[in-house]
């Protein structure tokens, strides 16, 4: 299963409607939290997130509005007994708040540490990027590898069945039937969280080609200069950079408290974004991740062709 629980939406300070920022990202067995803001632990209850499914938390930078949450969450995979590795991705430079927040929690999880100081691959299918932002800023794409759809109709006709299914896919060959001749390409789904950050490379590296795209929108496009002055997007900004990325949802949040109402923001992106859906996210919002989208459909080649 794959999907997207959003734990909070706010930057900086709460709001009555918007608790500090924080998602979970469900991958298959995995469960990844991202920028655990203040309150994240109650905010997991909410969302019926149980502590025990989180095996990998990722920072991006050390802000207290995307890490003072750690040590609550921590100290309660302690009283929940969580007995399983939890990773822990940071930048490296935050390495002494991050020591300093773990340290509160006390006898919290097996924490395994993983500082990064430039890009690249963190992990199997886990990669960061540098973003801009006042400290070292780090966004991160989750992402699958390519695979193949098998088609129903050509395995029958090749008299694929049973366990011969599993063979071929492991193995590419079945009694001279490739894995290549009963199914398609199939592109890997991948995610990507981008915050906090003004535009940059990094920010599009990140939402490349990616089917939801988590992006931080502080502000309104009025507020230009202030987004550029404390390193931040704009709505529109965040729009632009997920359409030229062509990514397929993007998921605005981190909003200043100054927004009662984010549908603007969610126009203002939505006008910059072309063919990217553009949703503002609330808090404990789900998104399902869509269906596998096909690298291109099989046809029968035509007589003569
Ligand atoms: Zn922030």
């Amino acid at each position: 299963m794959r999907e997207l629980v959003v734990l909070g939406t706010s930057s900086q300070v709460p709001t009555r409607a918007r608790n500090h920022n924080g998602y979970f990202l469900r991958w298959d067995g995995d469960g990844l939290l991202f920028d655990p803001g203040e309150g994240t632990q109650r905010q997991m209850i909410h969302a019926g997130v149980a502590s025990s499914q989180v095996t990998r938390i990722c920072l991006t930078h050390v802000h207290g509005d995307h890490c003072f949450g750690l040590p609550g969450v921590l100290a309660r995979m302690a009283v929940d007994q969580v007995t399983h590795p939890v990773h822990l991705h940071y930048p490296a430079s935050g390495e002494e708040t991050v020591r300093a927040l773990t340290g509160l929690a006390g006898a919290g999880p097996d924490l395994r540490w993983h500082p990064h100081g430039g890009a690249g691959d963190v992990a199997d299918g886990l990669e960061v990027a540098p973003l801009r932002h006042r400290v070292e800023t780090y966004g991160y794409r989750v992402r699958e590898p390519d695979g193949r759809t098998l088609l129903p109709d050509l395995l029958t006709a090749a008299g694929i069945t049973g366990l011969d299914v599993g063979r071929l896919q492991r193995e590419g060959q079945v009694g001279g039937v490739r894995l290549a001749d009963v199914s398609v390409p199939r592109r890997g789904q991948s995610f990507a969280l981008v915050m906090d950050t003004a535009v940059c490379d990094g920010a599009r590296r990140l939402a490349e080609g990616t089917d939801v795209v988590v992006m931080e929108s502080t502000f309104a496009d009025e507020e230009a200069g202030l987004a550029a002055e404390y390193g931040h997007l704009t709505a529109g900004q965040a729009g632009a950079l997920a359409s030229e990325a062509g990514a397929g949802l993007l998921v605005l949040t981190h909003f200043s408290s100054r927004y009662a109402d984010v549908a603007p923001l969610r126009e203002q992106a939505q006008a910059r974004a072309g063919a990217t859906r553009v949703v503002a996210a609330a808090d404990l919002d789900r998104y399902a991740f869509p269906r596998r989208r096909e690298l291109r459909r099989r046809t029968s080649p035509g007589p003569g062709a």
